[in-house]
């Protein structure tokens, strides 16, 4: 049955909201496929604005590989602004897609990449808005509503409204779920939803919450999480794409309409990292390390350039600096867009002088707008709590080198209230960023060099070392913060040379909350989201009394409380509430990182030592994949023909 588009009652609303153009689709490299002659229809949705959700890589990809099937379309949607919710709700009309406005209710499925948690209250709205009730337990026909990205490694304080989540790389898993709704519909629907949750919950990597039960001890942790019908598996193991050269996604980005994040197109050169940073979900649960050859990297940013019009490629990764061959690919590209107006560029490095000339070969063409290096930890003893060993010598070395090469602006991150810290060391930033400035004015010869130190709040995140650990209280990171702001500013010379910017301790509670939380924060999530809580994520809209408040009453019943989940710090022999989704990372290898945390022990990166049996690679059945594998990025000289073609 064809599905009508909503947009001639939605066009007349859109004079009246702010950021029209974000609603109207039709982007570069997007796509609208005949609804009637696929058999399954996927809606996509990434949980913020438009600007934020549209060039997320997630989407981009699995919109892409579905949209490549001739039974099978994806259409993409993002949250919707509250003034034209207002205005929606209003004329009755319901959450759509940017692409063929068709209503989200209408989709076989809805996907929804979460890259944090604070997008939670943005699923609600969109669901309530879509028609699509809040609970799975209630949906009939409405879509099979599933999580992806790194937040799904913990779904369990949204598990109640969802039917299913994903664990690990999307591509392959969301071919197969695509199979099995295809031949579910195809067989007229037997057993209804239940029958196809079972199915789903066949596919490798597909959690269905329903399918497990929560018992909780009298003292309110859990006792067990354990299936309650047979054929479900005990554990479920999250999905790693193993060839990345034979899924070179995206091949042709969607450009903005309307401004964005990121102006750029970008380029994932490998996935996974064994660096081994203690605070780092996202290093943990990407594991083992998967390259992409330099080959395949040099053929998606000529395709891509030449699919898109971006005038800048950022080559991403979580370290991008590691790739075994990123000397060649670098060069290789330098040489190959040198004298033209496209420019390359790095996201956050490591510390050390090679960076440096790396970024020098990079912005060859283009403009130095920063460099940016995350040592993470204030002090010394700091680092090697998180297992990111820089000493002060090393940063102010590379930074004096940067000056030296020409750079006038470099960004430091750390973050503060990590385990074991003191006052102390977040103090200690404040003479790093005073070295960085007196060394590089000597360095420059000049003293037009600042250095911005960007500080976040630290949050424990599940399948890290760290999961286990108490969070630090907000009000503990807000002194820090300001002491620090103070011991900066206490040299007016230096300091006047030194931007800081950190947000409030507060919302990083509630991302705290949200992470570790099991399903009894569920209820905590309603209630916030039936108060008026959207766009968790942006400070002008984040109310931290909301959820405060929503705690306070949501959450005594159950024996626990907003602290009970954040500042406690948890057992070894505690159940946590996602022991039974498997990352591939052994818990007993976790725990035992965590105590070498906090003796200050450093371990190496698994890349270059032997292996310290973290447990991925003999989870996987796999091993770390890295070069060199001799190859070299040709022809060198391509982008005339390309630009002829
Ligand atoms: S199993 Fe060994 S080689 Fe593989 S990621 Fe873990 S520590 Fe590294």
């Amino acid at each position: 049955m064809t599905v009508e588009s909503v947009f001639p009652l939605l066009e007349p609303l859109l004079p009246l909201v702010g950021k029209p153009i974000q609603y109207v689709g039709g982007e570069l490299n997007s796509s609208v496929k005949d609804w009637d002659s696929v058999a399954v229809h996927w809606a996509l949705m990434y949980p913020d604005a438009y600007e934020v959700g549209l060039p997320n890589q997630g989407v981009q990809i699995l919109y892409e590989v579905i949209n490549e099937r001739a039974d099978a379309l994806a259409e993409r949607t993002y949250s919707i602004w509250p003034d034209l919710e207002a205005l929606m709700r209003e004329h009755g009309i319901g959450q759509f897609t940017v692409d063929g406005h068709r209503p989200v209710a209408a989709f076989d499925l809805l996907g929804v990449s979460f890259a944090t948690e604070l997008g939670y209250t943005n699923l609600l709205s969109a669901l309530d808005l879509a028609g699509i009730p809040l609970l799975a337990a209630q949906r009939r026909a409405e879509p099979l509503v599933i999580a992806g990205g790194h937040a799904a490694f913990n779904p369990e304080p949204i598990a109640d409204f969802l039917d299913a989540a994903v664990l690990g790389d999307g591509e392959q898993a969301v071919l197969e779920i695509t199979d099995v709704v295809r031949d579910w519909k195809a067989a007229g629907g037997p057993g209804g939803r239940v029958e196809l949750l079972a199915r789903l919950a066949a596919v490798a990597g597909v959690y269905v919450p329903r399918f497990y039960d929560v018992e909780y001890l009298p003292d309110a942790r859990i006792l067990r999480v354990a299936p309650n019908r047979p054929g479900v598996p005990y554990r479920v193991a999250k999905r790693t794409v193993m060839d990345l050269d034979a899924w070179p996604y995206p091949k042709a980005p969607l450009v903005p309409l309307a401004e964005s994040v990121h102006e750029r197109m970008s380029v994932e050169i490998f996935r996974g990292c064994t660096r081994g940073c203690r605070f780092c979900q996202a290093g943990m649960i990407t594991r083992p390390v998967r390259e992409r050859s330099v080959t395949t990297v040099g053929e998606m940013v000529a395709n891509g350039l030449a699919r898109t019009g971006f005038e800048e490629v950022g080559l991403l990764s979580l370290s991008s600096a590691d790739h075994s061959e990123i000397g060649e690919i670098a060069k290789g590209l330098a040489d190959r867009y040198e004298g033209t107006n496209t420019s390359l560029s790095l996201p956050s490095t490591r510390v050390d002088a090679f960076n440096v000339t790396l970024a020098n070969e990079l912005s060859r063409n283009g403009r130095r707008s920063g460099l940016t290096f995350a040592p993470e930890g204030g002090s010394e003893r700091m680092r090697r709590v998180i297992n990111k060993m820089v000493s002060a010598e090393d940063l102010i070395r590379t930074t004096s080198t940067a000056y030296a090469a020409g750079w006038r602006q470099v960004k430091l991150y750390f973050m503060c209230g990590l385990p074991t810290e003191t006052d102390e060391d977040v103090l200690e930033i404040a003479d790093l960023a005073h070295g960085v400035i007196r060394a590089g004015r000597e360095a420059a010869g000049h003293r037009d060099v600042r250095c911005t130190v960007s500080i976040g709040a630290f949050v424990p995140k599940p399948h890290t070392p760290f999961q286990w650990a108490a969070q630090c209280d907000w009000q503990t990171v807000d002194k820090r913060l300001k002491l620090l702001r103070e011991a900066i500013n206490a040299d007016r010379k230096l300091g006047r040379s030194v931007g800081v910017r950190y947000h409030d301790g507060r919302p990083s509670i509630v991302e705290g909350l949200l992470s570790r939380g099991d399903r009894r924060v569920g209820a905590v999530i309603r209630r916030v989201w039936e108060d008026g809580g959207r766009f968790d994520g942006w400070s002008e809209h984040f109310s931290y009394t909301r959820w405060e408040a929503a705690c306070a009453a949501m959450l005594p019943p159950f024996g626990v409380s907003l602290d009970w989940y954040t500042t406690r710090e948890r057992a070894e022999n505690e159940v946590l509430p996602w022991d039974h989704l498997d990352s591939g990372l052994d818990r007993e290898w976790l725990w035992q990182d965590w105590q070498e945390a906090l003796s200050g022990t450093e371990v190496e990166d698994c890349r270059w030592t032997p292996c310290f049996d973290c447990g991925v690679c003999p989870t996987m059945g796999t091993d770390i994949q890295i070069g060199p594998t001799g190859r070299t990025l040709l022809p060198l000289t391509p982008v005339e023909r390309l630009a002829n073609h």
